[in-house]
């Protein structure tokens, strides 16, 4: 373990193995520095348990960075179990795992994450006090996604004041990956504000619902990087900024919810050198753990995260400033900063 590739100095990682529900699962603990680890849980067909914690280890570390810079007293962690969420879910599954965060008291809270239903939570509820994002209880905040949705729009504003020198976005083009629980409500907010949408996703129906409501230009998901555009979103899947895409955007701008957006950390350096302005992923899309923040506080307050989310919008300015004025890419001028503020700077 501590000569894994992804290791990165992790306070611990856990693992858990029930026989009875079959449980697989993966708890790693990256920092506490800022305050307990908080990250959701993600349900995923490992090939083997080696790429089962290695994504558990990297997964945490950047919950350590977002909730750093979404200035969280969170720490960072990650939950995984190996398993095929379509067809080996159970609730006893869910209780195990309830019961593996129990153990570690309060060290780690759990969230949802891919793969995990509010049910699959609430079934974990039953076993823990360390489990966030629920949709019942005392300060039950629910859905976070509205909340990431929002971030992102104010965080494209953001981008597009820098890069264009204006944030009115009905002079700009923007083509939309991914139409999801944050995509959808990225779009709305953008329509609003005038823009003209490109959008695309492989759910057919929820690609229609969308472009009725917005007027979006539907395109097919190969084509996406290809439209004339100023601003690229995506909301879909990771590791779609590389070596094959970059050349293909015409935008000025790449500022989306999805995680993990670069496929290598690189990556951030070509966007620079190709004149792209680029929103780091994980501040941008700070807004749904801060929604879960509140409810980890115990008092759930939409006036708090209101606060906090105008705090992250000023923090990712610093960032595209520092970006645009110094001598490292936007990303790794976010990396330096979260480093910075869990005490871990090189
Ligand atoms: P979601 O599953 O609701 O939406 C993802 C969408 O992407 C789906 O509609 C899916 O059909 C589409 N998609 C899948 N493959 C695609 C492809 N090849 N091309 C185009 N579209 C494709 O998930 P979500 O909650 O909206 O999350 C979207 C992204 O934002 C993820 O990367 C997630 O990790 C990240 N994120 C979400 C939140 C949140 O609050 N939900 C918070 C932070 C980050």
């Amino acid at each position: 373990m501590f000569d894994h590739s992804s290791f990165d100095g992790h306070e611990d990682v856990h693992i858990f193995h029930d026989e009875a529900s079959g449980l697989k699962a993966v708890i790693a603990i990256h920092s506490t520095a800022l305050g307990p680890a908080a990250g959701g849980c993600r349900m995923w067909n490992y090939t083997s348990g080696d790429a089962m914690v290695t994504d558990a280890l990297r997964l945490s570390q950047g919950m350590s960075y977002k909730n750093a810079m979404a200035g969280l007293p969170l720490g960072g962690g990650k939950a995984v179990i190996w398993g095929n969420a379509h067809t080996d879910k159970s609730p006893e599954l869910f209780r195990a795992f309830g019961r593996a965060v129990e153990s570690l008291q309060g060290r780690y809270w759990t969230a949802e994450d891919v793969g995990l239903s509010p049910e699959d939570l609430a079934a974990a509820a039953e076993e823990t006090k360390y489990a966030a994002g629920l949709e019942n209880g005392v300060a039950a905040s629910g859905d976070p996604s509205p909340v990431t949705a929002l971030g992102v729009y104010r965080g494209i504003l953001e981008t597009a004041k820098r890069a264009f020198g204006s944030d009115d976005l009905s002079m700009r083009t923007i083509a939309v990956q991914g139409v999801g629980h944050v995509g959808s409500d990225v779009c709305r907010h953008l329509a609003k504000a005038g823009a003209k949408l490109f959008v695309t996703d492989v759910n057919e129906p929820a690609l229609r619902q969308i472009s009725e409501e917005t007027g979006a230009t539907i395109v097919s998901p190969n084509d996406i990087y290809d439209q004339p555009m100023d601003i690229f979103s995506p909301n879909a899947l990771g590791a779609i900024i590389n070596d094959e895409t970059i050349g293909r955007l015409s935008a000025k701008v790449v500022a989306g919810g999805a995680n993990n957006q670069l496929a290598t950390i690189d990556m951030g350096e070509k966007l620079r050198q190709a004149g792209i302005l680029y929103a780091p992923d994980y501040v941008i899309n700070g807004g749904g753990i801060i929604n879960v923040a509140a409810e980890i506080s115990g008092n759930y307050s939409r006036d708090w995260v209101d606060g906090k989310l105008d705090t992250l919008m000023t923090t990712l300015g610093d960032v595209l400033d520092e970006g645009l004025s110094g001598d490292l890419p936007t990303n790794l001028v976010a990396d330096k900063i979260a480093k910075q503020r869990i005490g871990r700077i090189a």
